[in-house]
Order: structure tokens, then C-alpha cells, then sequence
């Protein structure tokens, strides 16, 4: 291969808002066959808000809140940050929390006031040994459906509530699926969110395929499997939870809001919000490589 083609092409990518990290990237863009993107701030804009605030029994949106917001102010996940803000916004004061500990795929868990607080997913609950009303479940069953997240709030092993946090699909991922599939790549939603808003996601957006309620531990797995199956793949990310599948990738790629883990586990950073520098990218890859050939 000759280098100056390479390193022509990484400066054209430049241009286009493709921060390339060396010519190996670009090579390894070229022969990519499947593209897997995560769902939460790579599709979706991940700047969530939380829209809905359901009190149980005797409990006060108030006292949901104050619990929530106290242990997820210790969280950088996207839906702790809606949370803190809606908080904030009502005008709900909280204690400081302790010992607050991240659950990845689950949600966190601290002491507020002397009281442990879940929040979080079912599963979170669950394998806590809580059981989780009906009422609840119903919650979380209509925020899927609506491609919203809900989450649980428990204080000293009761089930207070639950929050239900909306996030808007980037208008431009339509249609930059709706490329890569024309470019003959196979797409693929990965993501720990649970199956039915997955899916509500990936029908949106048009992917191929949807694999859903992986833990962000197993996400590397999942690529490691694909590759298995004889894929060559690119993953598309934020970072947040994705940093091992970035490098697991044959190509990683990491979209601009990301943290600073993916930036360096990633082969490929795009600074534009739209993504339609995913093809881009791509395509540019095959266009350098075929100059090359
Ligand atoms: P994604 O793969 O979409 O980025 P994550 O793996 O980060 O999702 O999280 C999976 C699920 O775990 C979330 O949909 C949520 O139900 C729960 N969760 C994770 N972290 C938190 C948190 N800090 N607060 C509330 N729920 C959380
Ligand atoms: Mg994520």
C-alpha cells in the first residue's frame, strides 16, 4: 500500500469532521462488513429529560425526587444527569449521599439520611431481593413502549416510584443507516436498555438487527461473537459503558461527546453531531483504498 494515499485520505477525513487516528484505521475502515452502534448518545441525543414522576401508595413526588437526585448526583449516566436536573428545576432539596456504588446495566445504590436507596432498573430491585409492585412494572412496561426508560426508586426496601426519562433520536439517524445498509453494511443496535424499547428504537431507525439488555461488561463479548461469525466490525459509541467494545472493534469509532476513555480507545472520532459522518467515514475509507489498489 502506498503511505501518501493513506495519509491523504486521513487529511481528507480531517476536513470532513473525521479525526482519523493513523493509516492502519483507514485500512481497517475499508474492509469493515457490519457496523454496530450503541443506542444511548450514539442514536439517541442522550441529552434525556425526565418527563414523569409517579409517586406509589404514600409516597410524595417530592420525597421521590430528593432520594433520587441525592444518589444520582454521584452518577455521570445520561438518566442520572435528567434526573439531578428535573430536581433541580421543581426546586427539590436533598441530603448529600454515602457510599454510593454504580451498578453498570443496573443503576446505583447509596445511603441517603441513613436509608439505602436503589435506583434503577427491575432487575436492580430484583436481585436485591425486592419485590417490585405491580404498579410499578406496569411503568416500566409503558415507558418501553414509548422507547423511554423508567426508573425505580427504592428507600429502605420499599419501592417508592418511579421516573420516567425520555430521549429524542438524532434526526439524522434515519437516514444515515438507511446509507450504510445501501453501502451493503449490516447494522446492528447494541444496547444494555431492555428489549421492547430497543426494539421500539431499532424499528425507528431502521437497523438490521437488535441485541439488547447486554451489560456493558458484555458488550466486548458480543462484538468478540460477531467476529467470530466472521464479521469484520466497526463500533460506534459514546463511551459511556462502550470503551472495551470500542477497542474490541476491528474499528472503533467514537462520537464527539464522548469520554475521554473512548476517545483513546477509539481508532476513529467524529465531531460532527450528524450521523451521516458514520458513512462518511466509510466511505471515504473504501474511496483512499481503491485509489491505493
Ligand atoms: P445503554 O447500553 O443504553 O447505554 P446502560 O448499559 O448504561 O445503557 O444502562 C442499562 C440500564 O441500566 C438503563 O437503561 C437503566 O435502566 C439502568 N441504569 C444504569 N445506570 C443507571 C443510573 N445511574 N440510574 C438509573 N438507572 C440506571
Ligand atoms: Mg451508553
Amino acid at each position: 500500500a502506498t503511505p501518501t494515499a493513506l495519509m491523504v485520505g486521513v487529511g481528507r477525513g480531517g476536513q470532513l469532521g473525521i479525526l482519523i487516528k493513523g493509516p492502519d484505521a483507514l485500512e481497517a475502515s475499508g474492509v469493515i462488513d457490519t457496523v454496530v452502534l450503541d443506542k444511548t448518545g450514539t442514536l439517541t441525543t442522550g441529552a434525556m429529560t425526565a418527563t414523569g414522576i409517579h409517586a406509589l401508595g404514600e409516597a410524595s413526588p417530592t420525597a421521590l425526587l430528593r432520594h433520587a437526585a441525592a444518589v444520582e448526583e454521584q452518577s455521570e449516566h445520561p438518566l442520572a444527569r435528567a434526573i439531578v436536573k428535573r430536581a433541580a428545576q421543581d426546586e427539590v432539596e436533598w441530603a448529600r449521599a454515602v457510599d454510593v456504588t454504580a451498578i453498570p446495566g443496573r443503576g446505583a445504590v447509596g445511603r441517603v439520611e441513613d436509608q439505602e436507596v436503589l435506583i434503577g432498573n427491575a432487575a436492580l430491585l430484583e436481585e436485591r431481593g425486592m419485590d417490585v409492585p405491580a404498579e410499578a412494572l406496569a411503568r416500566v412496561e409503558a415507558a418501553a413502549n414509548l422507547a423511554a426508560t423508567a426508573v425505580l426508586v427504592a428507600v429502605a426496601g420499599q419501592c417508592l416510584g418511579v421516573i420516567t426519562v425520555t430521549d429524542a433520536l438524532k434526526d439524522s439517524a434515519p437516514g444515515a443507516i438507511a446509507r450504510l445498509k445501501k453501502m451493503g453494511l449490516h447494522t446492528v443496535l447494541l444496547t444494555g436498555d431492555r428489549q421492547a424499547a430497543a426494539d421500539v428504537v431499532g424499528g425507528l431507525v431502521g437497523v438490521d438487527e437488535v441485541i439488547a439488555e447486554v451489560l456493558p461488561t458484555q458488550k466486548a463479548s458480543v462484538i468478540e461473537r460477531l467476529q467470530a461469525e466472521g464479521r469484520r466490525v466497526a463500533m460506534v459509541g459514546d463511551g459511556i459503558n462502550d470503551a472495551a467494545a470500542l477497542a474490541s472493534a476491528n474499528l472503533g469509532l467514537a462520537v464527539v461527546s464522548g469520554t475521554d476513555v473512548a476517545l483513546k480507545s477509539a481508532d476513529i472520532i467524529l465531531v460532527r453531531r450528524n450521523l451521516n459522518v458514520i458513512p462518511d467515514a466509510i466511505a471515504l475509507a473504501r474511496r483512499t483504498l481503491r485509489t491505493i489498489r
